[in-house]
């Protein structure tokens, strides 16, 4: 049947494609809008970054799922859109639609560019987080038969990777983790989690919540080693409210009497990774010590200290995939784009293609700072939408065809509701709200209307 509405793709299904689309379908302007993931469940780094722990912020799905209430937004999970066997060209969806909003995130990690970062057992947070939220391309555990772990960045991303490695495999059973996880959690041997960050405690950029957060776990003490910087307590002339309070807590930890727990977060200040040492696999690390400058910026001071690790886990931020035949900045590693409306080297706009959320404007920001983005997204493409051609193949059964020829068997929104209920059931034994179900071939099982065979455990 041939839609005489403007039709509207949406790639990637995390916070800012769903805000994008449920924008694009709640506007007066009638518009059929489809959203992609190349994966079978949809919400992005929600699902698969949002650490399992932080089981409130997860709620937000809730809001998320909104537009996909019968005949309104489709979703066409297990697309991939791009060059490679099994996806998508985007010329070839170009055709189907009036227009393309791509929301498909930043995935890369950025590297240290130091030596020894390939050698096994150095990995980025893309790899780690990935691992413990279940996402199906990650299912090869780290090693943790180690007893010491570098955790490298001054972010949340750090602190959750250090959290996660720290808590009790009982405090993570109520969580949505794979049982897998879980076990090799149990099996583990990780006893101290160094967290290397670059700068003073005045410059790290943690959210004070996730901070006190280390303080409270059930069997990790947190020691500071922070060079004598906070000695002297909070300084009167820091008025940042964040800092104040960051500043505040690390204060106490720092002078702390330490405790006996089993674990350690070790939160290493003015300390930078110059070398991973090890053969076969790592075995260590070299760190700088670094001091401030009066302008706060950090200096080497080329005394060197090793620590002796076997998992390096860098957090230091992601950066967004080309899309092929789109303008792209290697340097933010983002879609050039002007109020969304993506656009060339001369700034004229490539018609018809718009981004969203951290592919338009890098890795920063919190869940809801897409919304606002996505929303001024929507309206360029609504102002747009009278003067864009209509689709070549404007028959929603072509795109089946396609699909179909490409080997692709598309998630519809029912089909991930038999995902959500099975992982919700595999949950109820755990007291988990879900366990995930992380094996790609499971997940399609179960969308496809047989249960994972995995029974729940007790
Ligand atoms: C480890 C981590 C923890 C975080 N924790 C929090 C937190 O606790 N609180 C908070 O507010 N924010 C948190 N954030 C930030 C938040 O997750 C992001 O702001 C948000 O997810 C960015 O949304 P996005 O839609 O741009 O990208 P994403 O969420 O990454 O979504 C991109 C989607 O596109 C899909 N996709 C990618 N390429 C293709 C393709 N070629 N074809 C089809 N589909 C594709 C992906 O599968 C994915 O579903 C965290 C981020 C990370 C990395």
């Amino acid at each position: 049947m041939t839609s005489a509405r403007p039709r509207v793709a949406v790639v990637g299904s995390g916070p800012s494609g769903l805000y994008a689309a449920a924008a694009l379908a709640a506007s007066d302007t009638a518009v059929d809008v489809d959203v992609l993931d190349r994966l079978p469940a949809p919400y992005g780094l929600v699902r698969y970054g949002v650490a399992p722990d932080h089981v409130k912020m997860k709620s937000v799905i809730r809001v998320l799922a909104r537009p996909f209430g019968p005949g309104e937004v489709r979703f066409l999970g297990g697309v991939t859109v791009g060059p490679g066997p099994g996806a998508v060209p985007l010329p070839v969806l170009r055709e189907h639609y009036t227009a393309v909003v791509h929301a498909s995130g930043s995935a890369l990690d950025r590297r240290l560019g130091i030596p020894g970062e390939d050698l096994p057992g150095s990995i980025g947070s893309g790899a780690m987080v990935g691992w413990y939220c279940g996402h199906p391309d990650h299912g090869v555990a780290p090693r943790l038969d180690v007893t010491g772990v570098a955790v490298v960045g001054a972010g949340n991303v750090a602190l959750d990777v250090a959290r996660v490695l720290a808590r009790t495999p009982d405090e993570l059973g109520s969580t949505d983790v794979p049982d897998a996880v879980l076990e090799a959690l149990r099996a583990g041997r990780v006893r101290d989690v160094h967290v290397l960050i670059r700068r003073g405690p005045q410059q790290v950029r943690f959210t004070p919540v996730e901070l006190r957060q280390l303080g409270d776990l059930a069997d990790a003490d947190v020691v500071v080693h922070d060079d004598g910087l906070l000695d002297a307590g909070v300084p009167d002339d820091v008025t940042d409210r964040h800092e104040r309070a960051n500043l505040a807590v690390l204060t106490e930890w720092a002078h702390a009497t330490h405790g006996t727990a089993h674990r350690r977060i070790h939160l290493r200040f003015l300390r930078s990774p110059v070398r991973i040492l090890g053969t076969d696999r790592v075995t260590g690390i070299v760190v700088e010590r670094n001091v401030l400058t009066p302008d706060g910026r950090v200096r080497g001071t080329g005394e060197e200290e090793t620590l002796d690790v076997g998992l390096v886990v860098r957090a230091v931020g992601y950066t967004g995939e080309p899309i092929g035949g789109l303008p792209f900045d290697t340097a933010t590693g983002t879609v050039p784009n002007v109020a969304g409306r993506v656009v060339d080297a001369d700034g004229a706009a490539v018609p018809g293609q718009y981004v969203t959320g951290w592919i338009r404007r890098g890795p920063t920001g919190v869940i809801g700072t897409n919304k606002h983005d996505a929303v001024e997204v929507a309206a360029s493409v609504l102002a747009d939408l009278p003067a864009l051609p209509p689709p070549v193949h404007p028959d929603p059964d072509d795109l089946a065809r396609v699909l179909a020829e490409h080997g692709v068997r598309p998630v519809d929104w029912t089909s991930w509701l038999r995902l959500d209920a099975e992982e919700i059931r595999l949950g109820q034994a755990r007291g988990a709200e879900r366990v995930k179900v992380a094996e790609l071939a499971d997940m399609l099982a179960a969308v496809h209307g047989a249960t994972t065979g995995a029974e729940p455990r007790r």
